[in-house]
């Protein structure tokens, strides 16, 4: 095994079931699976009767502490843990995000978990996979070139051209699209405006395919999209354009689950993939139902750390989709605790238990806050090969004290064997859930501030919500359209709680700067973007891609 890339070497070693299998094993029938070769398939739940009678599955959400450069491991957890719950003999499925490809080729690596704890087959799943991301794109574009179209052939609805919020997207890292001028090149060319590019995982056709019941549903959300305003400030919906069944068709195969497989043998739905700092952050609602319908027990993943995805799941994806969770987890690692706790990267190898538990106050907010939802979370401490036996139990002897519920998980070495004691605590928590369980942070009817408030006052330890740059005027066109009263989806920093990346910790007496609002009305929130986040990133000065190429026999190298 080459020691640089073990995640893609365990994953070419692997002998994989056929698909077939798989499907029979979560119960879904013949009749219901397009495969995509021999490893992945579609579920199409249109042929499945009685999904939404079957009763529902323990529903898990994987979540974690603010993430570090040093990497959490929290894809890894959960498709271990859902590997644990197999070999304890329950009937389980694990959902999880399709990963975007723009940010592989940078810095991040993929996103199928790492060890002995992935879902395979990984180099599909991280490239193109069922070529759902490709199809959001189209949709997207699509979209984009018949609103220019509109514009060009005389304007009939008067689309102000400056006022246009329908980006392009594409699946790649490349700041050099985050502004462009479209339209050049004199009258047969097309309007001339300003324009700019967002990565896939931004576009509001992802959260809508990720949050939409079903094609009608789709459809009816695609409808409401507002792409722009008149010249007289009326919003301006894909369906006065017209073209809602256009992008709908484009997306009709993409809104299927797929399915693949765990090394353990678990059944895994892999289906979209919104990020979770500038957009909501967790699969497809279609692929959480579905695994609820076929399963005992479901393990599922939001983005980053609790203050986004999970917060985005429990707030945003639960309430649209009516999901209740029976329990959360929060990985956690010594490395990002000692981050946390003030030691740079580059002396991570070192023991230093001192600094761990001073970074347990990151950790311990995010235990804190997710209990505000109702839910009673486990740590899952996720062992590193650096990590030393008296760090560990520093930090588990900590989470003691606290009265935290915690266990170390050693999936990425083990497997689902090394993610038994998790496994236990999260059934023994559900067990033991004490007042009315699971239930939504705020109240959106109370509007955008005050929604925006509450997150920032619970969730991020902040003081208070200053509203600069666009979001006053933004707020009031909100109110003026009746659209004041969605859920907020935060555009944050997955790196501290506030939305400054260097406050590590768990900061308080600082203030959240929303500088802009943006109507989802597809989706159905409204996006707040804070500090410098972006919806396009860039590439770094060394990208993945330099280590990457291809064998000649066409096994991928330098994935990750
Ligand atoms: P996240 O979901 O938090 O982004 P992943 O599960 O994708 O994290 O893991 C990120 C990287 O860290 C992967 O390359 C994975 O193999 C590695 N990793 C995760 N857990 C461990 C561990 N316990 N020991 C060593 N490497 C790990």
């Amino acid at each position: 095994m080459s020691a640089e890339n073990p995640d893609l070497a365990i994953a070419q070693a692997a002998t994989l079931l056929p698909i077939t299998e798989i499907a029979e094993t979560a119960g879904i029938p013949a009749e219901a699976l397009v495969p995509y070769g021999s490893y992945k398939a579609k579920v199409d739940v249109r042929q499945m009767q009685g999904l939404a009678d079957a009763p529902s599955a323990k529903l898990v959400l994987v979540s974690a502490m603010s993430p570090t450069p040093a990497g959490e491991g929290k894809s890894t957890t959960t498709v271990g843990l859902a590997d644990a719950f197999t070999l304890k003999k329950m009937s389980t499925m694990v959902a999880l995000r399709e990963p975007a490809l723009g940010p592989i080729m940078g810095i991040k690596g993929g996103a199928t978990g790492g060890g002995y704890a992935q879902v395979v087959p990984m180099e599909d799943i991280n490239l193109h996979f069922t070529g759902d991301f490709h199809a959001i794109q189209i949709a997207n574009n699509t979209l984009a070139a018949l609103i220019d179209n509109h514009i060009h052939q005389g304007n009939q609805l008067g689309i102000d051209p400056r006022r246009i919020q329908w980006k392009r997207v594409v699946d790649v890292n490349d700041r050099a699209l985050r502004s462009i001028v479209v339209g050049l090149g004199g009258p047969t060319q097309g309007v001339p405006r300003e324009d700019g590019f967002d990565i896939v995982v931004a576009s509001e056709i992802m959260a809508i395919l990720c949050l939409a019941t079903d094609l009608a549903d789709l459809q009816a959300r695609i409808d409401r999209v507002v792409v722009g305003f008149t010249y007289e400030r009326a919003p301006v919906s894909v369906a006065d354009l017209g073209v809602g069944g256009a992008i709908t068709m484009l997306l009709k195969d993409a809104l299927l689950p797929n399915l693949v497989q765990t090394l353990g043998g678990t059944p895994a739905l892999v289906h979209g993939g919104p990020f979770a700092n500038i957009a909501h952050g967790c699969n497809s609602l279609a692929a959480t139902r579905l695994a609820l319908a076929l399963s005992d027990i479901t393990v599922t993943e939001a983005g980053f750390g609790s203050d986004l995805g999970a917060e985005k799941f429990l707030d945003i994806k639960s309430r649209l989709g009516g999901l209740s969770p029976d329990a959360a987890v929060v990985v956690a690692t010594v490395r990002a605790l000692k981050m946390h706790g003030g030691v740079a990267k580059a002396d991570l190898a070192d023991e230093d238990i001192e600094a761990a538990r001073a970074g347990t106050v990151n950790l311990a907010r995010h235990v804190e806050n997710l209990r505000k939802f109702g839910l009673e979370p486990v740590i899952a401490l996720n062992r590193f090969p650096t990590d030393t036996e008296a760090e560990l139990e520093a930090i588990l002897d900590w989470a003691r004290e606290q009265g935290f519920r915690a266990a170390l998980s050693e999936v990425w070495a083990k497997g689902g064997q090394g993610g038994l004691a998790v496994a236990d605590e999260v059934l023994a928590a559900m067990d033991t859930v004490e007042g009315d369980g699971f239930h939504h942070l705020y109240d959106p009817a109370d509007g955008i501030e005050a929604s925006l408030r509450t997150l920032a006052r619970e969730i991020y330890g902040a003081d208070d919500v200053v509203l600069e740059g666009r979001a006053p005027a933004q707020l009031r066109m909100l109110q003026r359209n009746g659209w004041d009263t969605l859920p907020v989806c935060v555009a944050k920093t997955q790196y501290s709680f506030s939305d400054d990346p260097s406050l590590l910790g768990a900061p308080t007496g600082h203030v959240l700067h929303v500088r802009d609002l943006v109507p989802k009305i597809g989706a159905g929130f409204v996006v707040a973007l804070t500090g410098a986040i972006m919806t396009m990133p860039g590439l770094p000065k060394e990208p993945a891609a330099l280590r990457m190429g291809v064998t000649e026999s066409g096994e991928s190298v330098g994935l990750f």
